[in-house]
């Protein structure tokens, strides 16, 4: 028998997998066109084209045994600098090099960092609904993951008297995703320093230190000029794990980074457990070529605009026919209330549409569906009209 954990993560392989494999199924029966897949995160606009030149440059360039050889476990020196000057120029900070870890994306980040951090039966607090994999990721290291649910009335920002109640002397980390998969919200500063409160008042209570990790792979997709606070400000343990899979348009090129200030708790025995953490399971280091590429095109980002024009498109498609939903204010997910209270009868029913959804329960929070538009305006166009026939049935407007 192989392991019995993950025999039944197998069983319940996750419904956005199934999703994948259901749009290909609908893609090969119905074509490509017919097909509105609103299902995965993956984005659909390309990198910009400094990344294809960076590529370019740095093989043609550069000695192959630097671009493709071993290296240290955190990365290229040079290119753990350039973040460390870009993030303090940009949100004021003070970091060095010795600050930045490079990571096999966002994933690789939060893993390392729970594997450094977490003894068996530790908890992690996440604002439900969530991105699920963080239950994985706490479980992979013994840990359990507690989900406090946000207030829906106050449009899915956290409940910080929920989190209050549920901290304990066992809670070692609170993750936060900001700008929010899968409510596309952005939790402002005032909200922050709420949290930052909390667990400063809950560390000295139990004389513990509770760790922020504050996902950010979404960061730059902010519309409508929204800031997105900066939390190693307003919270001192906090540890930032970055993304460039959606800001440069890479996901599978699997590279991030996470940056430890100096002044987190245990900085010293942290910063070397997350490093040797990399090795041992097997990450030894992030993708080479791509920490090079990202060096060079740190100022860059993917056609956030696009995004946007997908946005509005949505929204006010969505709205018009009578659906509510919030305006995201950031990433590139809405999060349509479900015309059912059953929102997996409702995703069921978009299927006959050929329109993929996923279920709100997927994030741990029944009633909702998430709708990804990092697509091709024309999949929105398109999906018009079966989503106007699902208003239809449900008798909205
Ligand atoms: N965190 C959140 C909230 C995500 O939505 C994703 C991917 O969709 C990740 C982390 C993983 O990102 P990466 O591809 O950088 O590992």
């Amino acid at each position: 028998m192989i392991n019995e954990t993950m025999a039944q993560v197998a069983a319940n392989n996750s419904a956005i997998r199934e999703m994948f494999e259901e749009g290909n199924r609908l893609r090969t029966l119905y074509g490509a066109d017919k097909v509105f897949d609103f299902s995965l995160g993956n984005p659909y606009f390309p990198p910009p084209e400094s990344v294809k030149t960076a590529v370019t440059e740095i093989l043609e360039t550069m000695d192959p045994n630097t671009v493709h050889g071993y290296m240290a476990n955190d990365g290229f020196p040079a290119v753990r600098q350039t973040v460390a000057e870009y993030i303090n120029e940009r949100f004021g900070d003070a970091l060095s090099g010795d600050n930045i870890i490079m990571t096999v994306g966002a994933a690789g980040g939060l893993n390392i960092t729970l594997k450094a951090l977490l003894n068996p039966g530790d908890e992690v607090l996440v604002s439900a609904p969530f991105f699920l994999e963080y239950g994985h990721y706490v479980r992979n290291f013994g840990g359990v993951l507690v989900p406090v649910p946000a207030k829906e009335e106050d449009g899915f920002m956290p409940d910080i008297e929920g989190i209050r109640r549920a901290v304990t002397s066992k809670t070692k980390a609170f993750i936060i995703n900001n700008p929010n998969n899968p409510t596309g919200v952005i939790y402002p500063a005032a909200v922050i320093e709420r949290l930052a409160a909390v667990l400063e008042e809950k560390q000295k209570e139990y004389g513990t230190s509770i760790y922020l990790l504050s996902d950010e792979p979404y960061r730059e997709l902010a519309f409508d000029g929204a800031e997105v606070p900066y939390l190693p400000k307003y919270y001192r343990n906090t540890i930032v794990g970055y993304s460039w899979s959606k800001s440069l348009s890479l996901p599978g090129e699997r590279i991030g980074y996470l940056s430890i200030p100096d002044r987190v708790d245990d900085y010293e025995l942290l910063r070397g457990a997350v490093s040797v953490s990399g090795r041992v399971l097997g990450f030894v280091n992030a993708p080479s070529l791509m920490q090079l590429v990202v060096q060079r095109c740190i100022m860059e980002s993917c056609d956030i605009a696009a995004y946007d024009t997908n946005r509005k498109l949505l929204y006010e498609g969505l709205s018009k026919l009578g659906y509510t939903c919030a305006k995201p204010e950031g990433t590139f997910y809405l999060w349509l209330k479900s015309p059912i209270p059953d929102e997996k009868e409702f995703v069921t029913e978009a299927k006959k549409y050929n329109i993929l959804l996923v279920p709100g329960t997927s994030f741990q929070c029944p009633g909702y569906v998430r709708v990804a538009y990092c697509v091709s305006p024309k999949t929105i166009k398109g999906s018009m009209d079966g989503f106007a026939k699902l208003a239809q049935t449900y008798g909205l407007k």
